[in-house]
């Protein structure tokens, strides 16, 4: 990467590939910091720097998550004025509503403020197990639609009844027969009469990641034979009209929008024979999938989605108003059960960087020879040399072929004891020195197509950049099934980053790092990244954590929740926010409880060994109970490392 050439702040978004994958919220401003405008139609704009700086003065430690309430309610916003537009320009007789299935992010603050921005719309909520449901009955109001999804037990069932008498619009969604069953007895029992939705087992299978959510082999809804089994028990109880909604979910993240239009059709023509039976069903839920752009499309074709919001939306409401046309029935009420694109885009981790690994360092290239150096040293020197007179690719190459052959000898040599380990350094630096060498050379002259062995050289030569967090607590989606997340820095964006770069977590794991990149360069295995130097705040940003991740995130090496503050944009307040809150992250002597160690008995056993040490005068009492001391404090810090004690001061 060249130095010379001019760099403004339009480069930095085009090599992050921000437009793929920002939807407008995140950009790069005149001091070469990431922006943030979360209202939408708004020019308001907040440097997340300016928050960052704003929340660790008030004591928040890094890492930490920053959630912007405003882009949760634009988010909000955006996706029921959409389907709002398509109803009306389709002249779509019965409207639409959305849904939040809580499993996305149940915290209470973001559900809080999906309803609220959704109160307008008649959003309602969706939950999926007995603590959603628990958490989601005071929250609803009786004009506010409840969709109970997921297996439920027999007291479930119950609470939904109770709650359905109670006046709220409580539907439990039949995911199994026997879930009716049981519904018919308590019902019988209680004698309340109910009424209900059923997710139906579609042909059409999912696509992209989640595809085995949707088609007849998925876990769960009913069949069609189980459903027409589901209306005849209700025909012969005279309740018809119990059956209010038909669902269907294909699996999160749809990659392609002509599965949903099939999936839609198929549950509309069910519907609509449904209606002509005499079943008024009220609501059709097309269920969750909504995709969320994360910029995958300049990585992997093959993980993007192929259609926007307003392609959505048209899908669905003209692919129900033609086949209720054709069939001649009322159309119903729409509703989708979109989590990941309502808040997917509202919070962000900042991960200050702690250090780097270079593969090549310390690789001084300078190595006295003498006539007892080994010749696989001498020989190394040689290419080296040589190498500093190449200026054609094929002779590059040759020599990269040469040196990886050298050091291969080297290391069998290493191996069978015949080198010192003055050799073996020798040997490294030679190696390195030779490998930056001929990198630097090839990419000068940009061969086009980019030989392998440059991207080999490329790929040996990226910086390991320690990232103060964990992939598997905070973004364990990238772990677990590959989900690339943008990440970019925060800040110096007005300079070329220089440097190749992969980032590796604060896990004693392999698997603990960041594995594929939003760029737009071909490489996705690695990130450009400024220079880092010890002791300068160098903070990387993970965008798009704000659907599922902090729910999933487990606890690996007892590395727990972070630090989070809650933002609100707001014109007049300086740097255009305000913080609403900020939630201390999980101390370590709260993870440590979780897995049975106690604070008191820790205590007890250190002073015990301590006063040991003391009594038998192996070290001075103040030296015993200064370190004592010192322990209990560590008990209250955060899981993650102390990022303002690796500062200067
Ligand atoms: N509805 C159901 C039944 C789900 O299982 C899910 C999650 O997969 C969703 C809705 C939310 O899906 P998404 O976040 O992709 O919109």
């Amino acid at each position: 990467m060249r130095d010379s050439d001019e760099w403004r702040a339009i480069d930095a978004r085009n090599l992050y590939a921000m437009d793929s994958w920002s939807d407008g919220f995140f950009s790069v401003n005149r001091h070469g910091h990431v922006c943030v405008r979360p209202i939408q139609d708004s020019e308001l704009e907040i440097d997340i720097m300016e928050v960052v700086a704003a929340a660790r003065a008030e004591g928040t430690s890094l890492p930490a998550l920053i959630r912007f309430q405003d882009v949760i309610r634009s988010r909000v916003q955006r996706l029921n004025q959409t389907f709002r537009e398509a109803v009306e320009e389709a002249g779509y007789e019965s409207g639409y509503r959305g849904i939040f299935p809580i499993k996305v992010n149940q915290l209470q603050e973001v559900v809080a403020e999906v309803l609220e921005a959704g109160r307008q719309f008649d959003i309602g909520l969706e939950c999926g197990s007995r603590a959603e449901l628990l958490a989601a009955l005071p929250l609803v109001t009786d004009q506010t639609l409840l969709l109970c999804n997921g297996v439920k037990d027999r007291s479930m069932l119950h609470l939904m009844l109770e709650a359905q008498r109670m006046g709220q619009q409580v539907l439990p969604v039949i995911e199994k027969y026997t879930e009716f069953e049981h519904l018919l007895e308590l019902a019988d029992e209680s004698g309340i009469r109910p009424v209900l939705g059923v997710r139906v087992k579609l042909s059409t299978r999912g696509s992209g990641r989640w595809y085995e959510s949707g088609g007849a082999s998925s876990k769960f809804g009913l069949t069609v034979p189980e459903l027409v089994s589901l209306l005849e028990s209700l025909e012969r109880r005279g309740w018809p009209d119990a059956l209010q909604l038909l669902h269907f979910h294909l699996g999160s993240q749809i990659a392609d929008i002509q599965v949903l239009r099939s999936a839609v059709r198929e549950i509309t023509r069910i519907y609509a024979d449904l209606v002509l039976r005499g079943i008024p069903v009220r609501y059709l839920d097309v269920g969750g999938g909504l995709g969320v752009n994360y910029g995958e499309g300049s990585s992997d074709p093959d993980a993007a989605i192929n259609y926007g919001l307003r392609e959505y939306a048209n899908v669905v409401v003209y692919a129900v108003k033609e086949i209720c046309e054709e069939k001649q029935v009322a159309a119903p009420m729409l509703l989708s059960e979109s989590g990941r694109a309502l808040t997917a885009h509202h919070s962000m981790l900042v991960v200050p960087v702690l250090g780097v690994h270079r593969p090549d360092s310390p690789a001084t290239g300078e190595v006295p020879t003498t006539a007892d150096t080994p010749s696989v040293v001498t020989r190394l020197a040689a290419v080296l040399e040589d190498v500093g007179r190449c200026d054609r690719t094929g002779m590059l190459l040759e020599s990269y072929h040469d040196i990886r052959e050298l050091r291969e000898e080297g290391e069998q040599l290493a191996r069978l004891g015949y080198l010192t380990v003055g050799d073996i350094a020798a040997a490294d630096s030679l190696y390195w020195s030779a490998c930056r060498e001929i990198l630097r050379r090839l990419v000068a002259q940009a061969p086009d197509p980019v030989p392998p062995e440059q991207v080999e050289l490329e790929e040996q030569l990226t910086d390991l950049y320690l990232g103060n967090f964990s992939v598997f607590h905070s973004i364990i989606d990238h772990w677990a099934i590959g989900q690339v997340f943008p990440v970019m820095p925060l800040h110096r964006l007005d300079r070329r980053p220089q440097r190749r770069a992969r980032i590796v977590d604060l896990t004693c794991d392999s698997d603990g790092k960041i594995g594929r990149y939003v760029s737009s360069h071909a490489n996705p295995s690695w990130l450009p990244l400024h220079e880092y130097h010890a002791g300068e705040p160098y903070f990387l940003g993970i965008f798009l954590v704000g659907a599922y991740q902090e729910i999933l995130g487990d606890a690996h090496n007892l590395l727990g929740r972070v630090d989070e503050v809650h933002v609100y944009a707001r014109e007049g307040e300086e740097g255009n926010f305000w913080i609403d809150k900020r939630l201390k992250g999980i101390t370590v002597k709260e993870i440590l409880n979780q897995v049975q160690y106690f604070p008191n008995d820790l205590d007890r056993r250190m002073s015990d060994f301590v006063r040991r040490q003391i009594n038998a005068g192996h070290v001075k009492a103040s030296d015993g109970m200064r370190w004592l001391n010192r322990y209990t404090r560590h008990l209250d810090d955060t899981t993650y490392c102390d990022t303002f004690s690796m500062e200067p001061e």
